[in-house]
């Protein structure tokens, strides 16, 4: 996995989930991770206009980008952190804090896939594959207001329909393996969904949805003794 975002997972479990692990403190912990990631790398939204700049003037500010600027009233202003600046990082925020609290409250040992696998993010074995689509529902900036992201995880239509079409690549080439789909955000039309080429979708802030993914991994494979050849 990749730094920063392995140090913020593992801070923020221990700070969050150490000693209980319940729903509330579940999305506590992703919302953390995310915020953290979008500090780390000032991803807030955030504007300026292009006419002040121009004049030398630095007109700037957080949240929503006015109409108009309010110092020289031109519409020339841009957003400077966008949805794609923000997506590789909330997207590596997500993973690791998957890939943490897996590892430390399930003893799931996943393995990163390697880049040239694109159909899911990590396996338990080939035949278990696990798909991550995280993202935050807000952002805080460092003004203190509250940005609202709109779709965030599963309940953007683009997200979801990448995660589907991946299955259906990965079916193709794995007729009998489990694919999962795991995110913060899932829209009422997709809980407990399956097909034939998504075996479920699990909502990483429910721990008896976790439970349930790790149930059906436990039916799939010896767990224990893979824990063992991992040294888990
Ligand atoms: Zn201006």
């Amino acid at each position: 996995m990749t730094e920063p975002y392995d140090s913020i997972a593992h801070d923020t479990y221990n700070k969050l989930l150490a000693n209980s692990v319940t729903n509330p403190r579940l999305r506590d912990y992703f919302n953390t991770c995310f915020q953290n990631s979008i500090d780390h790398y000032g991803a807030y939204q955030c504007w300026a206009c292009v006419a002040c700049l121009r004049q030398g003037n630095a007109t700037q500010g957080w949240g929503e980008p006015p109409s108009t600027c309010p110092k020289c009233h031109s519409r020339l202003i841009y957003e400077i952190a966008t949805f794609q600046s923000r997506a590789p990082i909330v997207g590596n925020a997500f993973s690791s804090a998957f890939y943490y609290l897996m590892q430390e409250h399930f003893r799931l040992p996943l393995i990163a896939t390697p880049g040239n696998t694109r159909t899911h993010d990590f396996e338990v074995t080939p035949e278990i594959a696990i798909e991550a689509k995280g993202s935050p529902s807000s952002v805080v900036n460092p003004d203190g207001t509250i940005t609202h992201l709109d779709r965030p995880g599963m309940e953007r239509s683009d997200t979801k329909k990448k995660a589907f079409d991946n299955a259906r690549t990965y079916r193709q080439r794995n007729a009998t393996g489990l694919f999962f789909v795991v995110s913060n955000a899932i829209p009422s039309d997709i809980v407990g969904y399956r097909n034939r080429d998504v075996t479920a979708v699990f909502d990483v802030t429910k721990v008896d949805r976790l439970q349930a993914m790790m149930t059906e991994i436990e039916d799939k494979i010896d767990l224990p003794s893979l824990r063992v050849r991992r040294g888990l």
